[in-house]
Order: C-alpha cells, then sequence, then structure tokens
C-alpha cells in the first residue's frame, strides 16, 4: 500500500471509530458489535504501525475512553485510569509474555482476573471514609459520580481502617438486574439498553441518584490508583482490598507462567455463560509492583497488563419454522423460531430473518441446522446454514402471496426487497401504528406499551390513535396485570401528551418517509398542523432536508378523508397542534459572525462540550462539520488539537481558540 492510499484508509477508520467511540462511551448507545470496533481498531493499530509518519496524537488509537459530560463536575484523577492492551488468540498473549519478560526477566509471575464488562470507577478514601467517586473519562478527567455511586450498596461508605487512598474497579449490572430493566422498558413499549455495560454506564451518569438505587448495580474492585498501602504485589494488594472491606472478585488465579494463564483463559470460555454477570474477557498482570513499575506504560495503557477479548459466541440450534409478522407499514417480515438456546449469556429462540432475499441469499430451509450469534451480544443472528447436516426432511420456504392478518394480496414496489401489504384497515399495520405513536420519540406515553396496545386493540377499546385520549378508568382497570396506580399513571401520562410539541405528534402519526428528525424541521418551518396541512409540494421541497418522495407522502397523508377526521377528533380531546420549541435563526435573519459559515471543532474544549458549542453555532446560523476541507471557513481549536489544526493551518483557515469562541458566542 502507498502512502496516499494508506492516509485515505487511515482517516476513514478513524472517522468510524470516532463515531461509534462517541455512541458507546458518551452515548452508551453502540450502533455495532464490539468485535467490528475491536476489528477496525486492529487495522487502524496494523497501518499505524507501518506507516509512522502518519500517527497523529488525537487518533483514536491512542485515546482512552470518550468525552466527559457536562452534567457532572469534573475529576481529576490521581494517577491516570488507562485503558489495556487487547489479545484476541494464544500467539497474542505468548507475544505478550516475551516482551514482558525481555523487560523484567523470567522471574514473572501473573494474576488472571475476569474482564468484568462494566464501567470502571474510581473511589476516593479519606481516613476510611468515601469521599469522592468518579468514572473513567478520558483517563485524565472523569465525572463526579459520587451521589449514583453511594446507591451501590457494595460500595463501602467507611472502611474496616482508616485508610486513606484511592480504589478502581467496575461498576455492572448484573445478569437479572439487566433482564428486569429491559422487560419493565419493553413493557412500557421504550427502546431496549443494548447491553449490560451500556445500561449500567447509562444508570451512573442520571442526574438523579434515585434511578440508579432502582437498577440494582454492583461493583468489583480490581487495583489501586493511589494512597500508601500495605502490599508488595497485585495479589496482595486485592488482599488488602478484602481485608479493607472491598467486594474483590473471588475468581482471580495466580498463574507463574504463560501456560497456565492460557488453560485459564479456555476454562472460561465454558464457565462464562454461567456467571451472574457478564464479561467480556480476561485480564492478565504482572503481580509484582516491581516488575509493573519497571515494565511502565504507554500513553493509553499499562505495558504490564492485558486484556483477552473471547470470540463472539456462536452455537448451533435447529430452524423449527418461519413465521410473518406485519409492521406499522405494511411491510411483512419474516422471523425464524429457533429450538430455544443459550447465547452468550441468554436464551434465545427467535431471530429476524429480513426479508425474501436473505432467505434465498443464505439458503435457509425449515428443519435446518443453524450457527446462531448474538450481534452485538445484543441481537440474534442467523449466521449461516450447516447444510451438510441437512437429512432430505428439510422444507422450502415460500413467502405468501397475501397478508398473514388481513388476507389482502401483497405488492413488492420496485427497487424495494421488502413484501408489503397496502390495505390500509389490515389490523396488524393498524396495531403497530398505534404502538409506534405512544413511543419514546413520538408521543412518549409511558405504561402503553406493545401488550397494552395489543389488548386494548383485541378488546376492539381503540382503532385508531385518538381513541387513546377516550380511555377511561373502567376500561382500563378491568385490563390484565392493571392495578389502581399503574392506570391511575398512565392517564396520567396520556394527559400529560397533549401538550407535546407537535413534532412529537408528526412524527407520531407515521406519515410515511417522515422521521422524528423530519417532523422537527417540518414542525420548526410550518408552526402549526393546519399551515402544514394545506402547504403544496413546492411549499414543502423549498425546505432544506425536504425531498420529494417525502413532499409527496405528506401531501397524499394531508388529502386523505379519514386524516382530516383522525386530526379534527384530536383537536377535539384537546391535543396540541403547535410548535412549542425553540426555532434556529436563519442564514439571512442572523447578523451573527457564524451565519453561513462552516465551522471545524477539534481537541478538547474545556468551558463548553463539543455538542454545546455545535449547538450554539447552529443556533446562530452556522453549520458545524467533522473534516477540515478547502470548504472550512473557521476552525476552532480547543488543548491537544492534533492534524485537523495541521491541516487548517497548511490550508490558511482562520483558527480560534476557545476563549475567543466564547467571546463571540456571547455578542
Ligand atoms: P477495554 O474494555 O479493552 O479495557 C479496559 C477496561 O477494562 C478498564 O477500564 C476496566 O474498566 C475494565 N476491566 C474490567 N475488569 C477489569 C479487571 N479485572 N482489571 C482491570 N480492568 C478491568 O478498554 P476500553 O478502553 O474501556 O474500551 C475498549 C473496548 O470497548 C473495545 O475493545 C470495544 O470492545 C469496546 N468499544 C466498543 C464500541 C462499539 O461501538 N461497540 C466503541 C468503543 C469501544
Amino acid at each position: 500500500m502507498d502512502l496516499q492510499t494508506a492516509e485515505l484508509k487511515i482517516n476513514e477508520l478513524r472517522s468510524l471509530l470516532n463515531q461509534y467511540g462517541y455512541e458507546y462511551y458518551v452515548l452508551d448507545k453502540p450502533s455495532v458489535p464490539d468485535a467490528e470496533y475491536d476489528r477496525l481498531m486492529q487495522e487502524l493499530l496494523e497501518l499505524e504501525a507501518n506507516f509512522p509518519e502518519l500517527k497523529t496524537p488525537d487518533s483514536p488509537s491512542v485515546r482512552i475512553g470518550g468525552d466527559v459530560l457536562d452534567l457532572f463536575e469534573k475529576v481529576e484523577h490521581r494517577t491516570p485510569m488507562l485503558s489495556l492492551g487487547n489479545a484476541f488468540n494464544e500467539q497474542d498473549l505468548k507475544d505478550f509474555d516475551r516482551r514482558v519478560r525481555q523487560a523484567v526477566g523470567d522471574n514473572v509471575s501473573y494474576v488472571c482476573e475476569l474482564k468484568i464488562d462494566g464501567l470502571a470507577v474510581s473511589l476516593r478514601y479519606e481516613n476510611g471514609l468515601f469521599i469522592q467517586g468518579a468514572t473513567r473519562g478520558d483517563g485524565t478527567i472523569g465525572e463526579d459520580i459520587t451521589a449514583n455511586l453511594k446507591t451501590i450498596k457494595s460500595i463501602p461508605l467507611r472502611l474496616r481502617e482508616n485508610a486513606t487512598l484511592e480504589v478502581r474497579g467496575e461498576a455492572y449490572m448484573p445478569k437479572r438486574s439487566f433482564e428486569a430493566l429491559n422487560k419493565a422498558k419493553e413493557e412500557r413499549g421504550e427502546e431496549l439498553a443494548a447491553n449490560p455495560r451500556n445500561a449500567a454506564a447509562g444508570s451512573l451518569r442520571q442526574l438523579d441518584p434515585k434511578i440508579a438505587a432502582t437498577r440494582n448495580l454492583d461493583v468489583f474492585l480490581y487495583g489501586i490508583g493511589g494512597g500508601v498501602v500495605n502490599a508488595a504485589s497485585h495479589s496482595e494488594g486485592l488482599d488488602y482490598l478484602d481485608h479493607l472491606g472491598f467486594k474483590t472478585n473471588k475468581e482471580r488465579r495466580k498463574c507463574p507462567t504463560i501456560n497456565e494463564v492460557i488453560e485459564y483463559v479456555n476454562s472460561w470460555v465454558d464457565k462464562r455463560p454461567h456467571l451472574p454477570y457478564e464479561i467480556d474477557g480476561i485480564v492478565i498482570k504482572v503481580d509484582s509492583y516491581e516488575h509493573q513499575s519497571k515494565l511502565g506504560t504507554t500513553a493509553k495503557s499499562p505495558r504490564w497488563a492485558i486484556a483477552y477479548k473471547f470470540p463472539a459466541e456462536e452455537v448451533v440450534t435447529t430452524l423449527l419454522d418461519i413465521e410473518l409478522s406485519v409492521g406499522r407499514t405494511g411491510v411483512v417480515t419474516p422471523t425464524a423460531i429457533l429450538k430455544p438456546v443459550k447465547v452468550a449469556g441468554t436464551t434465545v429462540g427467535r431471530a429476524s430473518l429480513h426479508n425474501e432475499d436473505l432467505i434465498r441469499e443464505k439458503d435457509i430451509k425449515i428443519g435446518d441446522q443453524v450457527v446462531v450469534k448474538k450481534a452485538g451480544d445484543i441481537i440474534p443472528e442467523v449466521v449461516n446454514v450447516l447444510a451438510e447436516q441437512r437429512t432430505g426432511d428439510e422444507r422450502d420456504f415460500q413467502m405468501p402471496t397475501h397478508c398473514p392478518e388481513c388476507e389482502s394480496e401483497l405488492v413488492r414496489f420496485e427497487g424495494e426487497v421488502a413484501l408489503r401489504c397496502i390495505n390500509p384497515k389490515c389490523p396488524a399495520q393498524i396495531r403497530e401504528g398505534l404502538i409506534h405513536f405512544v413511543s419514546r420519540d413520538a408521543m412518549n406515553i409511558e405504561g402503553l406499551g406493545e401488550k397494552v396496545i395489543g389488548q386494548l386493540f383485541a378488546e376492539k377499546l381503540i382503532s385508531d390513535v385518538a381513541d387513546i385520549y377516550k380511555l377511561t378508568y373502567d376500561q382500563l382497570i378491568a385490563l390484565e396485570r392493571m392495578g389502581v396506580k399503574s392506570v391511575t399513571n398512565l392517564l396520567k401520562a396520556i394527559e400529560a401528551s397533549k401538550t407535546n410539541s407537535l413534532e412529537k405528534l408528526l412524527f407520531g402519526l407515521g406519515i410515511r418517509h417522515v422521521g422524528a428528525k423530519a417532523a422537527k424541521t417540518l414542525a420548526q418551518s410550518f408552526d402549526t398542523m393546519d399551515k402544514l396541512a394545506v402547504a403544496t409540494k413546492e411549499d414543502l421541497v423549498a425546505i432544506n432536508e425536504i425531498g420529494d418522495k417525502m413532499a409527496d407522502s405528506i401531501v397524499a397523508f394531508f388529502e386523505q378523508e379519514e386524516a382530516k377526521e383522525l386530526l379534527r377528533e384530536l383537536v377535539s380531546v384537546g391535543v396540541n397542534m403547535e410548535y412549542k420549541g425553540v426555532k434556529p435563526v436563519s442564514v439571512e435573519e442572523s447578523n451573527s459572525i457564524f451565519a453561513g459559515k462552516t465551522v471545524v471543532l477539534t481537541g478538547k474544549l474545556e468551558q463548553l462540550s463539543r455538542n454545546e458549542a455545535k449547538e450554539k453555532i447552529e443556533a446562530l446560523g452556522g453549520n458545524v462539520s467533522g473534516s477540515v476541507s478547502k470548504k472550512t471557513h473557521l476552525v476552532i481549536a480547543g488543548e491537544d488539537a492534533g492534524s485537523k489544526l495541521t491541516k487548517a493551518e497548511e490550508l490558511g483557515i482562520e483558527v480560534w481558540d476557545e476563549e475567543k469562541l466564547l467571546v463571540e458566542l456571547n455578542k
């Protein structure tokens, strides 16, 4: 590979990894499996090793964790909270052992620990008293989450001795708490938490400690980050933590040789699913503190430790049947019904097959032995079929020609893979539409989840979204598993939703092609439902972000008699039809220096988060972009700004520091 191709590839990898890192660390909402993130990171590391001239100080390969949220006070760690180098196979572990021996000699021994899949926390004790707890943040500065950590019962508020020290550990959500949380979310029709790690991180970054208190989190302490410690090695340090009253993980083992380490690692592959908490690997640490300090650390991770990552788990089971379901937009989706099997800790009995083409591509037949995994350890997926295990009894699957719910003929639009039911009265579509209407980004009616809607619909108590506002106490209390309290809360939530700003209602109506973001743009542009309802295609496409297809669909929606009637009914029950949020200033209206300018933010800002800065600039008519090019007007460079700053300087683009940005924003 030549330098130029390498640079392109490196830039592409960095931008993907930055995006995934942001979703994972800051939003606690990963969009890709960890294995995919790790694969991209390995690729980046290899390229950077082969082309050292392309290394930059802001590359995700040298960054620890994510941005620090401004919601919390900042805490500077006394010693940095580092990340860990990764090992993916036995050879990586042997290479690690070789590097260690080269540095400290053969008289080395290791401690193996489970790598708990939660988030790192640092706890400070003074004279035996718990005084502050923080997240890892970017390794140097974390967030003060003391109040939330105090809700974890295994964190001692007072130690058994008056010690002054900083301890490090992993806060996590036990599998049972995670399942309970997601069950409750499902019943409320809320988006599910992706995995216990992100659920734990999300819980500890709540502003209200009462929420963290309901999440049943726990903690394992695994290290000491400073203070006077009566120990000469990591294993003694952990014993000392036990002695002080901390909870440490008892599965740890001292291993004098790397072969014993490998044995320990392998022994956990089968035992892992039986643990009451998630682990994503094994951490191997050099035991002696003296050896540790001889080995030292890189900017990102200690040289005396490594994390072995388990491969994504795959299991084989039988595909018993293929079931069909009809979604809100009429799309018919086939789902594999599997012989229940444990994958990565939970029992899997269903996996979406998405569409007919995928079934053909993977050559899936009913009765097949199939390999199943959880994408991102979350969503069950049929990876492939074991065709060589066929007995001849397997059956081909045919997509139906008619809707499984209302029996009207299915159609396949040109250019689409999906088969659709286009009967607007199809009960399945109506039911799914109701579920969409109450969901979080739409009207956000808590307590009205999929199950309750299903019951109300089956009992014919609701047939369109306006009926939701006519529900009575007596009707609701008669439903299964509904008590006085839940009915009262539900009625309150329904009432409260009437005051939602227009965009929530617009999104909730489920107009084709109108997502949550477009709904907001429309609400901001038209202010009221009445004005939007009479907008022409020309009016609509004049708005940035609204294309032909969406405009056609909006016009068609408001032309329907049924839609007009539904809106009249919603008005009569008191649902708000106006936009209530703030409006962004247009370029023409803004007399700000940012109006119409393309701005790039780089480096670490101290006073504002990147997101806040972005919002403020956009509110003044500016446009914030992720990369520097000739089209960039202005670069805001925070601390440790790297390649973007260099590029801006090369291109002669104006560069400001944060102070100047603040002055201009406040003008
Ligand atoms: P890491 O998870 O590889 O390892 C470091 C962390 O391990 C420590 O901070 C600590 O929290 C934890 N840990 C658990 N048990 C431990 C023990 N016994 N001793 C010491 N540490 C222990 O590093 P990282 O920087 O936190 O995260 C990188 C990983 O996060 C990636 O490898 C990837 O799997 C995941 N990630 C995923 C995405 C995504 O989009 N899916 C994005 C970013 C990161």
